[in-house]
């Protein structure tokens, strides 16, 4: 009793602490009590020392970059410091279309709220991590998740989040459209539809690509799996063809399915 109560003190303290810190007076209204909280857990379970600015503030989630705590420190390289925090809204989130992705997965049946809905989402997000990650898809790597709030690698340079494939020019389209294919390949042999795939979702990382923002991707077994995928590899090839590779997402589809 004594230990709670010294808890919310040293947590009250923490949550003023961050809410007149500079960098985060302009998200402040985007953090409600029960996300404090979340972060909170996140910081005495070891996973994030302090966070950082923002990196992408969106509809349904922003991205803070933050200091691994060193459980957090443990998952990543050799040197790397930083973790990515993605906060998912509990609030003014399109929740209707999130529980459209929820159908079908056997790993999120029976959800209620609005509230559990988004919680669902976030331990999704993680959980498709770590299945891409197991079937030798890049994608940045999972670390936890604390209700609304997900910790994954940060992929960065040097401190800078790195570029979509929106943001740069890419050397070798040929090259990085065999990738992409692979990884779509690879994605559903693992039983996985990105659902959400183009070049706003693709990281270009030192020679690399990493595939984000997984927290969407329905199983094999969904009902629109078939008509996600249709549509992700249509996104990938018309990003690509406009890079001048003979790219067709109907070709791509098909090779998914043959291979
Ligand atoms: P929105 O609500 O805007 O649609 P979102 O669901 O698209 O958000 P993400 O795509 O996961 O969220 O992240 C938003 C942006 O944050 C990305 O476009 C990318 O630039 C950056 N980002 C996300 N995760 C990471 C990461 N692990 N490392 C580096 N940058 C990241
Ligand atoms: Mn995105």
């Amino acid at each position: 009793d004594r230990i709670a109560r010294e808890r919310d003190r040293e947590f009250d303290q923490w949550r003023k602490r961050i809410k007149n810190s500079e960098r985060f007076k302009v998200q402040e209204s985007a953090f409600d009590d029960a996300t404090f909280a979340a972060l909170y857990k996140l910081v005495q379970d070891g996973y994030v020392d302090a966070l950082g600015g923002p990196v992408s503030t969106g509809k349904e989630a922003n991205v803070y970059e933050a200091l691994g705590g060193e459980r957090s420190l443990k998952e990543l390289a050799d040197g790397a410091e930083q973790v990515a925090i993605k906060v998912y809204r509990t609030r003014a989130t399109n929740f209707r279309d999130m529980r459209e992705y929820l159908v079908g997965d056997p790993r999120f049946e029976e959800l209620g709220d609005k509230k559990e809905i988004v919680l669902a989402w976030t331990r999704k997000e993680l959980s498709n991590l770590e299945r891409a990650r197991k079937a030798g898809v890049r994608v940045p790597t999972p670390i936890a998740a604390q209700r609304n709030v997900l910790v994954m690698e940060f992929v960065a340079t040097e401190g800078q989040r790195a570029r979509r494939l929106d943001e740069v020019s890419i050397e070798n389209p040929e090259t990085a459209y065999g990738v992409v294919r692979e990884y779509v390949r690879r994605l559903y042999a693992a039983g996985l539809v990105h659902g959400d795939l183009s070049e706003y979702n693709v990281l270009f990382y030192e020679g690399q690509l990493v595939i984000i923002d997984i927290g969407q991707a329905v199983t094999i077994h969904h009902p629109n799996a078939e008509e996600f995928l249709e549509r992700d590899c249509e996104n990938v090839a018309s990003f690509f063809r406009r890079q001048g590779v003979d790219a067709d997402g109907a070709e791509l589809y098909e090779w998914v399915h043959e291979n």
